[in-house]
């Protein structure tokens, strides 16, 4: 068993300093009767006795002839990659000598992630990575590690104008509620899933199945979710949302307010009045303000619905996955008629979705009877430019997490510090590479969107928890003035050949990930 002393003192003074704790690689077994031929895994609070040839109950963890092993590698970001030099490449045992790299990397081209790093369980251990490396000839230092995380959810945003389900409705997945629905965004429904409630609030079952809905979402894959009184979807980062079984193409222009006005002006002169059909604000364009502004006649159109103000109408027909998100396969159902003192025959009308997916084209006949017509060219035209401006339709799965707690005494002795090093900026949070967001007030709130972190980025442990990937990068002095373990800084060079400050030759690899393009380098003075 391998032991390391702390040595560290803070500079206090010597008559200060309390004699130093002997770090213990792994713990006495708890358990005396533990069979000889096991051996206890401390990297979360389960506690797995591992019998030989055997991986504990997170599959990250085995014990190889005795030895605790960790079984998936370290990734390491690196900003380009040559095709002939392999991505998975053991550690060294430490002191060999041979070479491990074909030349060397230069120092502001690699990252070291949390992603396969261990944790900091029980907690007052340094964390397993804390990498030195010079950027522009600044010295930085980057605390990496895995987070476990109880408090953590996702939120969900699915560009769909579909009415998915009432806000609060349960989300359900194998019939264990998840989440639930929060309130719908500017073309986008959106779902909260997981959090520490259904994690450790609830039956055994609920925490398990809401720990593997969020793996399985964080880690990109599809997950089909029911909705209490609504749809039933299916949900991957970075792909169509899939509503009801038909995959979703596009995302909104606007709303049919904002439609009317954005297209007023390419609807003039090919129609004499045009609704757009919509869950949230159906546009009327006469009575609407764009239309008035293009001195446009009144169409005498009466509308169902709540009128909001002049040409805006809200809740037109009950939400559902018919025309603008409402549940209409006819749009005439939600006209009530013409005045026949302002409308006139042969008034040509237009109805469309905010979308452009559906569209159909009226004339009416003497009895002012809305009478189907052929679309003209003019206003097919506008309609296609209405689909053209539409987004395709995605799911974004955010990560968000607690990092305020007991993690950070992997990074520091005086935690506060960490937390108010963050909020001066002078720390970079990063999950697994990609760009975290801290929110503001206290605590380390930190959210990332999980598309842009290296696949299989999340794990999960039986507690039941996460295991997300946290990086914190800073200038050395400023690691230095808030505490940090100076003691087990390590140079980038030492951790390419041969891993965490705490493994002595461990059988664990690196693997090499070219990150997401659109995120900013991680490590930057
Ligand atoms: S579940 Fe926890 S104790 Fe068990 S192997 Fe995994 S990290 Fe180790």
């Amino acid at each position: 068993m391998s032991e390391h002393e702390h040595t560290k003192t803070d500079g206090l003074p010597s008559d200060l300093v309390a004699p130093a704790p002997v770090l213990l690689e792994r713990a006495r077994p708890r358990n005396e009767r533990m069979a000889a031929h096991k051996i206890e895994c401390n990297a979360c609070p389960v506690l797995c006795q591992i019998s030989e040839g055997k991986s504990g109950a997170c599959d990250r963890y085995a014990n190889q002839g005795g030895r605790l092993v960790r079984l998936d590698p370290v990734v390491m970001l690196r900003r380009t990659l040559a095709t002939d030099e392999p991505a998975l490449v053991p550690f060294l045992a430490r002191g060999a000598d041979e070479p491990f790299l074909p030349a060397p990397v230069p120092q502001d081209e690699v990252f070291v992630t949390g992603i396969g790093s261990s944790t900091t369980y029980p907690d007052y251990k340094p964390a397993p990575f804390i990498v030195a490396s010079q950027v522009r000839g600044v010295d930085m230092v980057t605390v990496v590690t895995e987070g476990i995380f109880s408090y953590c959810s996702l939120k969900v945003k699915i560009d769909t104008d579909r009415w998915l389900g009432p806000e609060q409705a349960n989300v359900r997945c194998q019939g264990e509620v998840v989440g639930h629905v929060t309130t719908a965004e500017y073309g986008s429904q959106m779902l909260s899933l997981g959090g520490v409630h259904h994690l450790t609030g609830g039956s055994k079952k609920e925490g398990r199945v809401t720990m593997q809905t969020m793996q399985a979402l964080g880690n990109k894959q599809a997950v089909e979710v029911t909705i209490d009184g609504g749809a039933r979807v299916v949900v991957q980062a970075g792909r169509a949302p899939v509503v009801n079984g038909v995959e979703e193409q596009r995302m909104r222009v606007g709303c049919g307010s904002a439609t009317i006005g954005i297209f007023a002006k390419q609807f003039w002169g090919a129609a004499d009045e045009v609704v757009v059909v919509d869950d949230h604000i159906t546009g009327v364009l006469t009575e609407h303000q764009a239309g008035r502004c293009l001195d446009m006649r009144p169409s005498g159109l009466k509308i169902r619905g709540r009128k909001s103000t002049p040409g805006r109408y809200f809740q037109v027909a009950h939400p559902g996955t018919g025309w603008g998100g409402t549940d209409l396969s006819d749009p005439l159902a939600i006209v009530e008629g013409w005045d026949p003192e302002l409308a006139w025959p042969g008034q040509r009308l237009l109805m469309t979705s905010t979308t452009g997916e559906h569209a159909a084209y009226f004339v009416l006949d003497d009895d002012l009877k809305p009478v189907p017509a052929p679309m003209p060219a003019a206003l097919q035209q506008v309609v296609e430019r209405i689909g053209e401006n539409c987004e395709p339709a995605l799911c974004t799965v955010l990560f968000l997490g607690g990092a305020g707690g007991s993690l950070r005494a992997g990074v520091t002795d005086n935690p506060v510090k960490l937390t108010q090093a963050i909020k001066r900026a002078l720390v970079n949070v990063t999950i697994g590479g990609a760009p975290g967001y801290v929110w503001p007030g206290g605590g380390i709130t930190v959210m990332a969107d999980v598309a842009r972190m290296p696949d299989n980025a999340f794990g999960t442990v039986p507690t039941p928890a996460i295991v997300a990937p946290i990086e914190f990068s800073m200038r050395l002095a400023d690691y230095q003035a808030l505490g940090g373990h100076m003691g087990v800084v390590q140079p980038l060079a030492d951790v390419l050949r041969t891993g965490a400050w705490h493994d002595d030759g461990a059988p664990q690899a690196r693997q090499w990930v070219v990150p997401d393009a659109a995120n900013t380098w991680p490590l930057l003075p």
